[in-house]
């Protein structure tokens, strides 16, 4: 499914560029616009889906595909270390509604979770 509103279908499409790292038949990875850390790459479903809640429920399989990518540059960026994250919700800092997970790394990370 591909909504023509939204940022990331439209990267997936190709209507806008983006800095890609990896992809899949269904899943694509790019840069961060505005990293938060030397590795900070996004990694998406191909397909449309608001959060990581709504694709746990309608394409599960997918998370386990988002996963594999994760890995991949995670292993190729960061010695597969990494944290990945979810926004989910406006209060939680999720401004793009087409799930994807950041990937972090690249320096010792902290914990800060709020
Ligand atoms: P979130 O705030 O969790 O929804 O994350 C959205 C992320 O998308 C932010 O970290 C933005 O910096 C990033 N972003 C927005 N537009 C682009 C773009 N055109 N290419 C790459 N990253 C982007």
């Amino acid at each position: 499914m591909t909504d023509t509103d939204c940022l990331f279908c439209r990267i997936v499409a190709g209507e806008i560029p983006s800095d890609k790292v990896a992809e899949t038949d269904t899943v694509l990875a790019f840069r961060d616009i505005n990293p938060a850390a030397p590795v900070h790459v996004l990694v998406i479903p191909k397909t449309h889906s608001p959060n990581i809640t709504a694709l746990a429920a309608t394409h599960p399989d997918l998370i386990a595909d988002m996963a594999a990518v994760a890995q991949t540059v995670a292993d190729d960026e960061c010695g597969g270390q990494y944290r990945w994250i979810f926004n989910t919700g406006p209060a939680a800092g999720q401004s793009v509604f087409h799930v994807h997970g950041h990937v972090i790394g690249g320096k010792d990370l902290g914990w800060s979770p709020a």
